[in-house]
């Protein structure tokens, strides 16, 4: 009898830091064709062990290339980590599909060790947030001077949007500081100068940045809904 040969799958470990081979103990695969979309599918979670420092590790790719349909053979994307350490999962439908997309972008270039562009993808991430929340926010300089003929507006960057933001008490000066770091690495990664920066330090940024874009949309969310439920009991208590 032939020895199984050992199967294995390429993902980032959050532990090691690194791009690891897990050999994969168990996998849940389905695929087929999609009569509504008109279009073959096919996805794979697998689940394996680093080979280095033991931990379990699960994975997700899709196929991206179907043999026989637009391909000379069948191709799947890298590997993401969905466990341990998932991508962060926020509930807010407020939130602009740049900010997910830029987010999603971020964790993706952490994974892969592209630190420098996970950088530039959560400044972008930022970026977006200043826009959506500034552009909904009414400019609080009130003017008696008869109305200038309108200039097209002016797309808010990130220093100046997130010094509007802790003016406007959306964020505080703590979420301010945080800010002001991010726009720091950001600004270094944008520029084609010769830097690094190390995963520890842009794992910490995203930290932050999620934490904002939690504070700003999932939480004002939340206190919303809990503060009209309040609301709604003192008033049927008077009634
Ligand atoms: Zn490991």
């Amino acid at each position: 009898m032939a020895t199984a040969i050992q199967r294995t799958f390429i993902v980032d470990c959050p532990w090691c830091k690194a791009k690891v081979a897990a050999s994969e103990s168990g996998r849940a695969e389905r695929g087929g064709y999609d009569e509504d979309a008109g279009e073959p599918y096919g996805s794979k979670v697998l689940v394996g062990i680093c080979p280095s420092c033991k931990s379990i590790l699960v994975g997700e790719t899709d196929q991206i290339g179907f043999e026989g349909y637009d391909s000379d053979e069948d191709r799947w994307s890298d590997v993401v980590r969905i466990y341990p350490k998932p991508p962060k999962v926020f509930s807010s439908y407020r939130i602009p599909k740049v900010v997910r997309d830029s987010l999603t972008e971020a964790d993706r270039s952490l994974q892969a060790g592209a630190n420098i562009a996970a950088c530039v993808m959560l400044g972008r991430a930022l970026e977006a947030l200043c826009r959506d929340i500034l552009d909904s926010v009414p400019e609080t300089t009130t003017t008696t001077a008869p109305a200038a003929p309108a200039k097209p507006k002016k797309k808010i960057m990130l220093g100046e949007g997130i010094k509007k933001l802790r003016d406007n008490k959306v964020i505080d000066d703590r979420l301010y500081d945080w800010s002001q770091q991010l726009q720091a690495f950001r600004n270094l990664a944008a520029h084609p100068e010769d830097i690094t920066i190390s995963r520890h330090d842009a794992e910490d940024l995203q930290t932050f940045v999620n934490a904002i874009v939690e504070y700003v949309y999932d939480l004002a969310d939340r206190y919303e809904e809990f503060k009209s439920r309040v609301d709604a009991r003192a008033k049927r208590k008077k009634s």
